[in-house]
């Protein structure tokens, strides 16, 4: 695996991504961006893919709209995705990293996924030495947090 690592700014990628979901799914996907552009050293396709999983997920998880918020500070990029869905039990949050792994067979299976999305997801994060981790309450929501170190290019 090998990063094609370039400068690129994420709002336009988030703004376009939301707009693509939102004409795809109907669902009303914000996107709040402290600053006009926020730059990024990194994979721009990978980090894209990135999102659209996270994205997805709030998706097929939740019936409200969804907010993603993009930020840097000091060079250090962040980003959030949050929904209202169902949210995660917080003893199966340390397996959801992991290959194949689903929530609850039943309520996973009306969803139509295989488990792959947030493995694939951390890979990326992992590949751009980030960090990722998953705030969730059932019945209230999850909000999946990004941090990404500057990178040289
Ligand atoms: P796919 O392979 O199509 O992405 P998936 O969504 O089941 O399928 P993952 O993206 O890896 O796979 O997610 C693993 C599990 O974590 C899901 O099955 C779901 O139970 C839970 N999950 C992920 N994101 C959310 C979310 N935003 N809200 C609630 N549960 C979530």
């Amino acid at each position: 695996d090998w990063l094609r690592v370039e400068s690129f700014d994420l709002v336009p990628i988030v703004d376009e991504l939301a707009e693509m979901m939102h004409v795809t799914f109907g669902r009303t996907i914000r996107v709040n961006a402290v600053s006009g552009s926020v730059r990024m050293n990194g994979d721009r396709d990978k980090i894209r893919q990135l999102l659209v999983i996270l994205i997805d997920n709030a998706i097929k998880y939740s019936k409200e709209s969804i907010d993603v918020t993009v930020s840097s500070v000091k060079q250090t990029v962040r980003l959030y995705v949050t929904d209202k869905g169902i949210g995660i039990p917080e003893n199966e949050i340390p397996y959801l990293f992991e290959r194949f792994y689903r929530v609850d067979g039943a309520r996973a299976r009306s969803t139509g996924g295989v488990g792959l999305g947030l493995s694939i997801a951390k890979r990326i994060v992992d590949l751009h030495d980030g960090q990722i981790e998953v705030i969730s309450k059932p019945e209230r929501g999850t909000t999946i947090m990004l941090q990404f170190p500057f990178r040289r290019l």
